[in-house]
């Protein structure tokens, strides 16, 4: 755990949000400022920077993150249609340099995205 990361600090309980639901490796909370009716973020209980960061011993962890995004749309019925995206970088998006799955839905997406 990184003390200085937002993200770490949630996922140690030190920092409150909405969990929607938790895993053996990840926990996935409602975002403060949702851009969609639902909008979650799943992250590794682990510290992982990004994506880009991710190591080979961890790509488990992915399947992982990808099933519990699909999880939680069932979850919040929006298994229709929804988007499961991560910011990688300054340059893609990324302000919290703990790897993160956005789950949006809930209204139609467009795209392509900013
Ligand atoms: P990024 O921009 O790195 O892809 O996504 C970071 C997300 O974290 C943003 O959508 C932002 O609204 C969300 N966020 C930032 N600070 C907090 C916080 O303290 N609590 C929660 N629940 N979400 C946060
Ligand atoms: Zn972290």
């Amino acid at each position: 755990m990184d003390n200085r990361c937002l993200f770490c600090r949630i996922a140690s309980g030190d920092i409150p949000a909405t969990i929607v639901a938790e895993g053996e490796h990840w926990i996935a909370f409602r975002d403060i400022e949702p851009q969609a009716p639902v909008h979650a973020l799943i992250i590794p209980r682990r510290h992982i920077a990004s994506l880009d960061a991710l190591s080979l011993d961890e790509r488990d962890l992915v399947g992982d993150l990808a099933l519990a995004a699909a999880e939680i749309a069932r979850l919040e019925g929006i298994e229709e249609g929804y988007r499961v995206v991560t910011n990688i970088g300054e340059q893609g998006g990324q302000s919290v340099s703990h790897l993160h799955f956005h789950v949006l839905g809930g209204r139609r997406m467009s795209w392509p995205p900013g």
